[in-house]
């Protein structure tokens, strides 16, 4: 089957682009109250914080778990603001040696974050020098070589890791339970985004309505990061085609241009749930099998496109493998249990089979 669908400008991807860079960094809210949603971990995270500095000691090791873009990150720092320390960021896979990662430990000042994202992507080699570190602070190095070889055990700073991931699933045992707070981030609802829209377009100097800003909200598929970015693509077609100023129409007509319906569904979903529909008669399929049938990575599918269609129920999970559900075929005008013929078309979907079969 042809590819025709390229993930890497795909606008409702919730993965980081290097498009996202500038306005991120501004839009980052800096406190907990700036913060929005989420208010059950941010309600664990105060008492932890507050306790940790009541006592004197660095705050517990964090866990966060979630989809991309839920705002890992931003929490991550706004938790060293908040306990007035230095946050030191890295990722699992840029820590390529041992080395690497005692050199990180021992130049961390006392109090300190420490924050790797893509935690489960660390080496198992790697895991094993954090497991000291987090428990004891301390971590072991072997000297010498053969016969003489000793290991001595070198203290480092109390310390505090925030590991972020978007499969808590994949970390080992170990590692796991040494983490003192565990947090799972929750997707947004659209009047949460609706809020962080408003907040970005204040920051960013951009006239929006409440209609037009739930408008984006409402298509931004529970993730801040895809808001923020619909909002400035919004932005860009009100400049051209109005004065500048997002209303509820402005709204939906930027975002029928960018082929995203009003669900937060584009081209990549609905080809997605109609190839289970036209192939494998609605499931239950494979993660491999529908991961080959779009040509896209399994882990792609699981971590952006599963996580909203899971949400909103358009798909559902079973032993046996994926199912799409009656909601999704409505969704997409077919009727349920049918399948299309190869060639029909999908409605806003430009070409479905690509190769025509
Ligand atoms: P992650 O690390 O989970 O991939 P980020 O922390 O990089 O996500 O968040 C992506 C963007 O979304 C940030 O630039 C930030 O502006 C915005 N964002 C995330 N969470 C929130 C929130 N709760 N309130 C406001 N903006 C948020």
């Amino acid at each position: 089957m042809e590819q025709e669908f390229d993930f890497e400008s795909r606008i409702v991807s919730s993965e980081y682009a290097p498009s996202d860079a500038d306005a991120e960094v501004s839009l980052r809210p800096k406190t907990l109250d700036e913060y929005i949603g989420q208010e059950k971990a941010k309600a664990n995270l105060k008492i932890g914080i507050e306790a940790a500095k009541l006592r004197g000691e660095p705050l517990d090791h964090v866990l966060l778990y979630g989809p991309p873009g839920l705002g890992k990150t931003t929490l991550s720092g706004i938790i060293a603001a908040e306990m007035g320390v230095n946050i030191r960021t890295t990722s699992g896979p840029a820590i390529e040696k041992q080395g690497d990662l005692a050199a990180i430990l021992t130049n961390l000042a006392e109090g300190d974050v420490l924050f790797i994202d893509e935690i489960h992507r660390l080496s198992r080699s790697i895991e094993e020098i954090l497991y000291p570190a987090m428990e004891d602070y301390a971590i072991d190095i072997i000297i010498g070589k053969g016969p003489s070889a000793r290991s001595i055990r070198l203290p480092i700073p109390h310390f505090t890791l925030i590991g972020a991931t978007t499969r808590a699933g994949q970390l080992t045992t170990p590692l796991r339970d040494r983490f003192g707070v565990v947090l799972k981030l929750e997707l947004y609802t659209p009047e949460e985004l609706a809020t962080i829209v408003k907040r970005s377009a204040k920051i960013l100097d951009i006239k929006i309505t409440d209609d037009g800003a739930l408008e984006i909200a409402s298509r931004s598929r529970g993730t801040p990061r895809i808001a923020n970015r619909l909002l400035k693509r919004a932005r860009d077609f009100a400049m051209v085609r109005g004065n500048g100023a997002i209303d509820i129409e402005m709204a939906k007509t930027a975002l029928k241009m960018l082929e995203i319906d009003e669900l937060g569904l584009d081209n990549a979903d609905r080809k997605m749930l109609s190839a289970i529909i036209n192939y494998y008669d609605g499931g239950p399929v494979g993660l491999e099998t529908v991961a080959a049938t779009v040509g896209e990575e399994a882990i792609t599918i699981e971590d952006v496109y599963e996580p909203y269609l899971l949400q909103i129920g358009f798909l559902s999970r079973t032993p046996r493998g994926r199912c799409v559900t009656r909601l999704a075929y409505e969704h997409l005008g077919i009727p349920f249990g049918q399948r299309r013929r190869p060639g029909d078309q999908i409605p806003g979907q430009t070409d479905l089979f690509g190769d025509g079969n």
